[in-house]
C-alpha cells in the first residue's frame, strides 16, 4: 500500500495511473465496518483509496475531538491486510491551509434536523473536508456507510451541487457486532458494561420496526426514549421516525411511504448513533 501525506502527490499519482478509482473517506480507528467499504470498493474499481483524517471542523465539541480514538499504526496494518492500494494520511495544515476562505454549503433543512440540530456546524465541516478530498482524489465511486444516514444525504447533495452528479455514491449496509450493536470507532471508548447496555439502541430500532404500522409515531418515540433511559443511557438527543427520502418527521404509517428510524444517545459519556430502514432495502 502506498501511503501519501501530501494532496499534490496523491493527485499526481492518481493522474498517472489513469484507472477507475473508488474512495473510502474515514476518520481512522478502523473496524470491520470500514473494511467492508474497502472490500466493496476493491470489487468495483481498479484502485481503492482510503483516507484517514480526524476532521476538526466537523466537531462542535472540542473535548469530543480530543478524545476521538487515534490508532494509526493499527489502521495501517488493517489496510495492508485488506489490500487497500493507497492511504491518504494528511495532517491538519495540509487540509486547512492558514487564511483559506471558508466555503459555505447550502444544505437547508438537511442541516437543521437530527445531527444538524444537535451538532451545530457539523455538516458544514463534513462538506468542507469531503469537498476537498473529492477534488483531490476525483473518484468514480464514493463509498459511505448507511450508519451515518443523514451524512449520506448531505454528501449526495454535495455531489449534485458541486460535482454535477459526476461521482457515484455507493451506500453500504451497517456492520454490526453479533449483539446487534452497530460497529463504531466510538465503541472503543465504552466500558464493558456500557457496551452491553448499548445494544438497547438496536433493540429499540427493531421495536420501532415491529410497531410502526399500528402505533402513532410520537407515542412510539416517547416509549423508546423512556426505555433507553431505563436501559442505562444517560441522555437521549433524539428518537425519530422520519421519511427515508427527505428526513421529514411523520406522524402515522402510510404503506406508500418509506421510513427510517434514527437514534442518537449518550452512554458512559459517549455519543452513539444508529438507524434502521423500516420498510425498504438500502
Ligand atoms: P468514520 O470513520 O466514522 O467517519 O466512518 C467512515 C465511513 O465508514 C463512513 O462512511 C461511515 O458511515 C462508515 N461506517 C462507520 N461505521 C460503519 C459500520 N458499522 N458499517 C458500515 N460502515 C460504517
Amino acid at each position: 500500500m502506498i501511503i501519501c501525506t501530501k494532496k499534490k502527490k496523491l493527485a499526481d499519482l492518481l493522474f498517472k495511473k489513469n484507472a477507475s478509482v473508488g474512495f473510502v473517506p474515514t476518520m481512522g480507528a478502523l473496524h470491520e465496518g470500514h473494511l467492508s467499504l474497502i472490500e466493496k470498493s476493491k470489487q468495483d474499481n481498479a484502485i481503492t483509496v482510503c483516507s484517514i483524517f480526524v476532521n476538526p471542523t466537523q466537531f462542535n465539541d472540542k473535548a469530543d475531538f480530543e478524545k476521538y480514538p487515534r490508532t494509526t499504526e493499527q489502521d495501517i496494518l488493517l489496510l495492508n491486510k485488506a489490500d487497500c492500494d493507497i492511504l491518504f494520511l494528511p495532517d491538519a495544515e495540509e487540509m486547512y491551509p492558514a487564511h483559506e476562505p471558508v466555503k459555505v454549503y447550502e444544505l437547508n433543512y438537511l442541516e437543521q434536523v437530527l445531527e444538524g440540530k444537535y451538532r451545530p456546524g457539523h455538516f458544514q465541516g463534513v462538506c468542507r473536508i469531503v469537498d476537498k478530498l473529492l477534488q483531490i482524489v476525483q473518484p468514480g465511486k464514493l463509498y459511505l456507510g448507511q450508519k451515518d444516514y443523514q451524512q449520506c444525504m448531505v454528501i449526495k447533495k454535495l455531489i449534485q451541487d458541486h460535482f454535477s452528479g459526476s461521482i457515484e455514491l455507493v451506500i453500504c449496509t451497517t456492520l454490526r457486532e453479533p449483539s446487534g450493536l452497530a460497529m463504531s470507532s466510538r465503541n472503543m471508548r465504552l466500558s464493558k458494561d456500557a457496551r452491553q447496555k448499548a445494544v438497547a439502541i438496536f433493540n429499540s430500532l427493531q421495536q420501532i420496526q415491529n410497531h410502526i404500522q399500528h402505533t402513532a409515531f410520537a407515542s412510539l418515540e416517547e416509549t423508546i426514549v423512556k426505555s433507553l433511559l431505563q436501559s442505562g443511557f444517560d441522555k437521549i438527543d433524539y428518537v425519530v421516525i422520519a421519511n427515508a427520502e427527505n428526513l421529514r418527521e411523520e406522524l402515522h404509517f402510510n404503506p406508500q411511504k418509506k421510513y427510517v428510524a434514527l437514534i442518537a444517545a449518550f452512554i458512559n459519556g459517549v455519543r452513539l448513533i444508529d438507524n434502521l430502514l423500516l420498510n425498504t432495502e438500502v
